[in-house]
Order: structure tokens, then sequence, then C-alpha cells
């Protein structure tokens, strides 16, 4: 078994060790006889650092990155690397932790546990999960309901905790012994020896994670989204040094957006509002006009079109009329005349077509669109009276509906 140095220091961030093993798969990995590397486990993600041999730490031939770390079956700890180079066992390795890194998984791991005792201290919620990811993290509360009120006071408790300054403490004791000390939550390891994180005069749980000695040096606590899950409530939350980041890009989106309203950041919800208020009426109306539009340009076309058999027949394409317009536009034409057949085409932004034929007229629209659509490589379809389609190009739109015509017309 590995000697996990970070059970007792979580602020050591080197140390000397000696290899033991050295693997080649499924992945290039080591290790240690001791390690200060936390792996993946109870919630918290892997540290990464480096591993060096001999003096000089800049010499990059005796430096290898350490990208994961993760436990064995066996208690040992993987620190996996790009490459073995010239590691073998006994050689003597010095460890480098990503400071930084580890530094944040302290503050949200240590966050989690006052987070967890806050929820239970103030409405007795317990914590059934831990989850930490690179943007944040969450907890899952067993409990059917959660108000805002209550993820507000549980945010207010938390940062008093920390404010306060508890120290946190490790121990290790023995199975019994630790049933005695009304842990938060029942240990999930069947080892004999358990290792007691004790946030004095807040919370005590078995936990094999890093923690910070003080709870002043979780700097503070912002929880975010709550979602309903399976099981209960999901509640997001960022601590320390992630909280002021996270604050930071929520400040800057929020003053872009006020930019754009030139207004105060937290006049941007009402500002939006009415945003979108005013664009919801400017469709109304544009709907309208192009209703209205469609009748006085249907009226036109059908006054200045030939009739022929019989029959008014209406062919033309708009350079710049989307195809909702054309098929406001075929609507109206039919409907206005009791024997009008229209083709009209889009040439633009989605070149498209629109056949239709007054109620009663004896062609099928649908079927010689699908036969357009066939010849120019489109798709469309539609009824007997009225079909619509698109196509990739705009070129041999006019052809088309010159060629459908000339058979309607005989
Ligand atoms: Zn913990």
């Amino acid at each position: 078994m590995t000697d996990r140095l970070y059970y007792h220091d979580s602020f050591l961030y080197d140390f000397d060790a000696e290899v033991r093993e050295v693997t080649e798969t499924p992945r290039p990995a080591l290790i240690l006889d001791r390690t200060a590397f936390y792996p993946t486990s109870g919630g918290q993600v892997f540290d990464t650092g480096w591993l060096v041999v001999g003096e000089n730490p800049s010499d990059s031939s005796v430096k290898l990155r350490v990208s994961e770390v993760a436990d064995a079956d066996d208690g040992k700890v993987v620190h996996y690397v790009e490459a073995t180079k010239d590691f073998k066992p006994g050689t003597r390795v010095h460890g480098l932790i990503d400071a930084a890194r580890r530094r944040d998984h302290m503050q949200q791991h240590s966050g989690q546990h006052v987070l967890s005792a806050a929820f239970i201290r103030l409405f007795n919620l317990p914590t059934v999960s831990f989850h930490m990811a690179d943007d944040y993290c969450s907890i899952d509360l067993d409990t059917p309901t959660l108000t805002k009120e209550q993820v507000e006071q549980a945010e207010r408790l938390a940062n008093d905790i920390i404010l306060e300054n508890h120290p946190v403490e490790i121990r290790f004791v023995a199975r019994e012994e630790a049933a005695t000390l009304g842990l938060r939550k029942p240990p999930k390891t069947e080892r004999d020896e358990l290792r007691i994180i004790d946030i004095r005069g807040v919370d005590i749980s078995a936990c094999g994670g890093t923690h910070v000695n003080q709870t002043g040096q979780i700097g503070c606590i912002l929880l975010r989204k709550t979602e309903r899950t399976r099981q209960g409530w999901r509640v997001e939350f960022v601590a320390g040094q992630r909280a002021v980041a996270t604050a930071r890009r929520d400040f800057t989106a929020l003053t872009d957006a006020a930019a754009l309203f030139s207004a105060h950041i937290y006049d941007v919800p009402q500002q939006a509002h009415k945003a979108l208020d005013e664009m919801r009426t400017l469709r109304k109306q544009r709907e309208q006009s192009q209703e209205e539009l469609a009748a006085a340009q249907a009226a036109a076309m059908l006054a200045e079109a030939p009739e022929a058999g019989g029959r008014k027949l209406v062919v033309r394409t708009f350079a710049d009329r989307d195809v909702s317009f054309i098929k406001l536009l075929a609507q109206r034409l039919t409907r206005l005349a009791p024997n009008a057949v229209a083709l009209l085409a889009s040439a633009s932004p989605q070149p498209s077509l629109v056949f239709a034929q007054s109620l009663g007229l004896p062609f099928d629209m649908g079927a010689l669109m699908k036969e357009t659509m066939a010849k120019l490589g489109g798709r469309g379809g539609g009824s007997k009276e009225m079909a619509q389609g698109g196509v990739p190009g705009g070129d041999g739109l006019e052809a088309a509906l010159k060629e459908i015509a000339a058979r309607l017309v005989v």
C-alpha cells in the first residue's frame, strides 16, 4: 500500500519518494512508496503536478508531468504520466503538487463539509452525495422540497461558519470509537480505522479528502443553481477563489448585457422584459403588414394576369421575398379569384417554390411540386390545392416555373 502523506498534511506540496513499480499498459504510470498526490475519490478529483529526478527541476529531461492520479484496488496510488522515461523501481524522485489546484480542491471540499453541516443544522436535510467538476461543485440533498429562502439561509450560515474560523482537525480512530462521535453520515468503508475530519463545533465526518486547517481558509461560499433530481434536490456551489472568479464572470456578463441596453446592471431583467414585449408587438405588426401587402399585391397581380382557357395564371419569381410571404401571396391569389393558379418562387434567402390553385380547379399542386423537386434536387410536397418546396440553389427556378406554366395552359 502507498503511504498517503496527504492524510496527515493537506498543505504538503512537495515530497521525496522512491519508485516501486513502473507500468506501460494501458497507460504509462508509476507507483511510489509514498505520495502527497491525491487520487480521485469521495467526490474530490485528483491532483496534478510533476515528478522530478535529481536536483534540477528546470531540466525537462528528468521532469515528468503527472496528468492524473487514481486509486488502485490494492491500496496503491497510481500516478499517470506521459512517458515513464528512465524511471525504474528504486529511482529516487521528488514530487511537486500543483498547489493552486490543490488549494482550490481544499476550498471546495471543506466548503462542502460546512455547507452540508449548515443544511443539517437549519433544516435537518442530509447530504447524500458530493460532486466536484472543473467549474462548479454540487451536493445532493435528500428532501422532497427546497425553497429559495432555505438556500439563502444555508448560504448565510455556511459563510458565518467560515468567518468564525473554526479549526479543522484530522485524527484516526477505531471503528467502535467513531460510532460514538456522532458522524454526520455513516462511513462507507469497512476499514477498522477511520480518518475523521473534525470541524470543531460544526461537523464531524469520516473522509479521506484534503481539507483546510481553519474554516477561514475556505474564504467564502456561493450557492448557485438548484434543481430537482430523482431522489431530492441538487445544489450547485462554488467556494473560495472559485466563488470570486464566478462572481467576476457573472459581473462581466451582466455588464455586457447592461451596455446593450445602456442601463444599470440591476435593471437588465426589466429592460430585457421590455425589449421582448416590444419585439412581440413588432412581430404582430409585421405579420399584419405582410398580410395587407400580400392582399394588395395579389389584387394587382390578378388584374394584370392574362386569362387563358377560363383561368388566371400568375407566374412570378421574387428576388427578395421569403417563402412565408410568397405562401401568403399564393393564398390571397387563389382566394381572391375563383379561377387562379399561382406558380411563385423566392430566390433568397432560401430558394423556394409555392404552387397553389383556387378550390375546385383540376390540377394537382402536390404532384407537380414533387415532380419539380425531383428535377431541381429539392424537397417538398403538399395538397392538391397548395404545395411548397425548397431547393439547394436559385438556378433553374424561373425555367421550372415557365415549363409548368406552359403545360397548364395547354
Ligand atoms: Zn471531506
